[in-house]
């Protein structure tokens, strides 16, 4: 795809300095020469290319080439500059103008949705969590799995993704409740209102403030609160992950609905946890 943009690139540049050979006729430029050197760039696809022949010819249909090979070598920025160095100097030829505004265009679109993405999925919201506690270890945190619902495979399964999605955290499995950090299980209902599961850690705070964890109790209820509906397995899943989340020691809630710790009660619609819930974690624990 970027090829054969490319390949169209050139084909109007070529277009373009055919156009101009009159205009230009008296400074003495072998239009043949120069068209073979841009073949020579276009081949060779860099900018370091491009960039020669700018300096050498000085045409601002140069410097749109050159700008396009940065563009492919994912230098935003500096094609965004020789773009606008088009718009500004530019004299003769509108065409080009147009088209290094499209250009520019585009790439504030890019930055625009690279921007987005990067709060959505390559942040945290730690600062934003007004109660954290944290295990002094999480790095073999002791489970101990119970209620024989037929469920426990999907508690296997969070635990298993949070375990891989976060190095400083990892888990193993426990035969009795003493010997656990974190006590999971499955009831029909939880009676707690709304609430799908319900995590309650207990603390202890250092003389110097810090809360520090000791041991959770996760409950995940099999029915919709006030409904006799029961969750599919994906729901669990999803309100799974959510209190595990808890249990790890984000007490408090992410704002962004594409978090798994966002306090949702409503649709239980998401089978993973963020890039921001896993930052989050790390940032906790780092
Ligand atoms: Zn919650």
């Amino acid at each position: 795809m970027k090829n054969n943009n490319m390949l169209k690139t050139f084909t109007i540049l070529i277009l373009f300095i055919a156009t101009f050979t009159g205009a230009y006729a008296s400074s003495k430029i072998d239009y043949q020469q120069l068209n073979k050197e841009i073949d020579v760039c276009s081949n060779e696809r860099t900018s370091s290319c491009f960039l020669n022949l700018l300096n050498k010819y000085k045409f601002n249909e140069i410097r749109y080439y050159y700008a396009i090979s940065l563009e492919n070598e994912k230098k935003l920025s500096q094609a965004k500059n020789e773009l606008d160095i088009i718009v500004k100097t530019e004299k003769n030829n509108t065409k080009l103008i147009a088209l290094a505004k499209e250009e520019i265009q585009k790439i504030n679109d890019l930055n625009t949705k690279m921007r987005n993405a990067n709060n959505a999925d390559w942040g945290d919201y730690f600062s934003e969590l007004d109660n954290t506690a944290k295990w002094r270890n999480a790095r073999g945190l002791r489970v101990f799995v119970t209620g024989r619902t037929g469920k426990e495979y999907i508690l296997n399964k969070a635990f298993q993704i949070w375990d891989n999605s976060v190095a400083e955290v990892s888990f193993t499995y426990v035969n009795s409740k003493e010997n656990a950090d974190i006590i999971c299980y499955f009831v029909d209902r939880l009676n707690k209102g709304n609430a799908a599961g319900v995590t309650m850690p207990q603390m202890y705070q250092t003389p110097d403030g810090k809360k520090y964890l000791h041991k959770a109790t996760v409950e995940i209820s099999m029915y919709k609160p006030g409904t006799n509906g029961k969750y599919t397995d994906d729901n669990l899943l999803c309100i799974t992950l959510h209190e595990i989340g808890h249990a790890l020691g984000i007490i408090s809630h992410s704002n962004n609905i594409n978090d798994i710790m966002y306090p949702t009660t409503d649709t239980y619609q998401r089978y993973s946890i963020s890039r921001r819930d896993i930052n989050t974690i790390k940032k906790m624990y780092h």
